[in-house]
């Protein structure tokens, strides 16, 4: 099997890393550019990092993540499970289960656009005014959202950001993305929905500004800065997915206990 390691860059991290470069490699594994199987140890950051490292490869690749911090939604393997995850890879025989993708399009005044793939969420803020713009949906227009920002994310991101601005969490089985409002004005003049909203798998959003202001757009943990020449950022549920090694059942909802709720049945 060919196999990559992406670690968080710290001490613990990199050690495993180290360990568990030489077990697979002492079973005949090798390290490549290519991989089957990409491994991140760290965070569920490290994994947005993987995920991003080898986005060209997305279609080829499986995810796998182990925590060296708390437990994640992507990394759910401990340190300590490293003999057994190490076996089950081994195996080379194992299960995946896919989840669905964020599709962000950015259109330019010049004709230029841009695509981009996001695994949590991309936001779309102002910097030092009222965010301004016209929301289409399917082509219709919905509303004109005055604010901070808006927050498009992925089922699988809805435990991120998502969830921090009150949105609903989604189970990855749903191909869905999910719009939250950052501080909406909402009063006699001005109305937003103020509600999270799902678009299932074929239905787009369309963001219009209405005013040329800059825009700061970020998408899983890269920031940039989008300037006034944007006309639209539409986002979608994309048609590529990604596959993360399931090798024992955890369930989704078990996940969610654990990270926000607690560890054991009080
Ligand atoms: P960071 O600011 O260093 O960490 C953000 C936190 O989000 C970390 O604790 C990370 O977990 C956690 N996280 C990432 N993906 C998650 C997921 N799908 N479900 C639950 N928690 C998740 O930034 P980062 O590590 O580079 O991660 C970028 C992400 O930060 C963005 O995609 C965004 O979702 C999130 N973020 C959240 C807020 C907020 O909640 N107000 C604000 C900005 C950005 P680990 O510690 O396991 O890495």
């Amino acid at each position: 099997m060919r196999f990559a390691i992406v670690e968080r860059n710290d001490e613990r991290s990199r050690a495993l890393k180290n360990e568990l470069t030489s077990e697979l490699e002492q079973r005949g594994h090798v390290e490549s550019l290519n991989p089957e199987i990409v491994i991140s140890i760290g965070g569920d950051g490290t994994m947005l990092q993987a995920f991003h490292t080898y986005l060209d490869q997305v279609e080829h690749i499986t995810l796998v993540g182990i925590h060296t911090g708390h437990l994640g939604f992507y990394a759910d393997w401990r340190p300590e499970e490293m003999k057994e995850l190490i076996h089950h890879l081994d195996g080379k025989q194992f299960e995946a289960v896919e989840y669905p993708l964020l599709e962000l399009k950015i259109d330019y005044a010049d004709g230029s656009k841009n695509q981009l793939l996001a695994l949590n969420e991309c936001t779309i803020k102002s910097f030092n005014q009222t965010m301004v713009c016209d929301l289409s949906i399917r082509g219709d227009y919905f509303e004109t959202f005055r604010g901070d920002g808006l927050c498009i994310s992925t089922p699988s991101g809805s435990t991120a950001y998502n969830k921090a601005l009150g949105g609903a969490i989604v189970h990855p089985a749903l191909e869905a993305i999910q719009i939250t409002e950052m501080a909406s004005i909402n009063n006699r003049v001005y109305r937003t929905i103020g509600s999270p909203m799902l678009l299932p798998k074929h239905h787009d959003v369309e963001i219009r500004p209405v005013n040329p202001i800059d825009f700061q757009l970020t998408y899983d943990h890269f920031a940039s800065i989008v300037h006034q020449n944007v006309t639209a950022i539409t986002c979608r549920v994309s048609n590529q997915k990604v596959k993360f090694a399931r090798f024992r059942s955890f369930p989704f909802w078990k996940r969610v206990r654990e990270s926000f709720l607690a560890e054991e049945r009080t």
